[in-house]
């Protein structure tokens, strides 16, 4: 039975974050001290996260991601994507911010990962170390060339477009997207962050960070499925792409496809969601996979239509995004 909604959609791609860790300390996302992490035991093992990724695809999931925090920040990572490689799936990928990929890059793909997104919000050492207050922006660059040599492909690499801060770059993005092959993400700035400075303001409207790249370099749009982005190739035939997320300004969530497990085991049917439901202590007190895939079908019938951002209406959830995952 498929993950249906009220509205319509069917749930086929399941976002898992592996843990809420992260080594940055990105100003859009987390505070300079970072977060009070969550105790190792209300971490869901890897046999659990295992284990619900079997109920997903039976309620037919068929892509999956992996997030964090920063997912490699948690130990083994490649030992969890042989496991769920292992079910019947058509894609499995993982975001990360790239700082020690280097380091995991081959045994990832080799676990049986494919592709990888790769959160890079400056290409210049000094803002890189500004926004992520870590001056790592060279540890990323490596775990980039290391990710291409392991044969992890496409590369997509998620930039968080800030006004004021990195809007002058998306050019340059575009370049690197032109002399690599890379598929660069534009992704409006959105109200997760954890100390709650996020205004309207501060976000760079996809449709601006499009206009400045076309000027520079033409661009004809790219007619995709239901993912997020809107993608555009060089007119010119150069290789690479570039793409807008554009949550606040155009929103998608009519075509959403998407659901959210937190590495603390609990279910969301949206990144917005203000609910959620708990599915670490059904898996911890002896339910059956029936009564869990019965509360996840249940959960998803509720999905609302959608993010509030911008309307009186709006509430915050009460996770940033370091907590949620992208
Ligand atoms: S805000 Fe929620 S409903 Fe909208 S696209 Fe994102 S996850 Fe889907």
């Amino acid at each position: 039975m498929p993950l249906l909604d009220g509205f319509g959609r069917i749930a086929t791609d399941l976002r898992i974050s592996v843990t809420d860790r992260c080594n940055l300390r990105c100003t859009y996302c987390m505070p300079a001290e970072g977060m009070t992490w969550l105790p190792r035991a209300d971490v869901l093992t890897f046999e659990e996260i295992d284990r619900l990724v079997r109920i997903f695809v039976s309620l037919g999931v068929r892509t999956v991601r992996l997030t964090g925090g920063e997912p490699l920040a948690r130990r083994d990572v490649p030992k969890l994507v042989e496991m769920i490689a292992a079910h019947d799936i058509d894609d499995i990928s993982m975001t990360t911010n790239g700082t020690t990929l280097a380091k995991h890059a081959h045994a990832l793909r080799a676990a049986g990962l494919e592709r990888i997104n790769v959160s890079v919000d400056s290409l210049l050492r000094h803002r890189f170390a500004e926004m992520t207050r870590r001056d790592a922006l060279d540890s990323v660059i490596e775990g980039l060339t290391a990710a291409r040599d392991a044969g992890l492909w496409p590369i997509k690499l998620n930039c968080v477009v800030v006004r004021g801060t990195n809007d002058d770059e998306v050019v340059d993005f575009a370049r690197l997207a032109r002399d690599t092959g890379y598929e660069v993400r534009f992704i409006e700035f959105m109200p997760l962050d954890a100390d709650e400075s996020w205004s309207r303001a501060s976000v760079v409207p996809s449709s601006e960070v499009i206009e400045a790249i076309d000027r520079v370099f033409a661009l004809e749009r790219i007619v995709r499925g239901t993912e997020p982005a809107s993608v555009f190739r060089f007119a010119d035939g150069a290789p690479g792409s570039v793409g807008v997320i554009s949550s606040v300004t155009e929103p998608f969530c009519a075509s959403c496809d998407r659901i959210r497990i937190t590495a603390d085991g609990q279910f969301r049917t949206c990144l917005f969601a203000l609910d959620e439901i708990d599915l670490r202590a059904p898996l911890r007190d002896g339910r059956s996979d029936e009564e869990i895939a019965a509360a996840i079908a249940a959960a998803v019938e509720r999905k609302w239509a959608g993010h509030r951002i911008g309307a009186r209406s709006f509430v915050r959830p009460s996770r940033s995004m370091s907590a949620i995952g992208g």
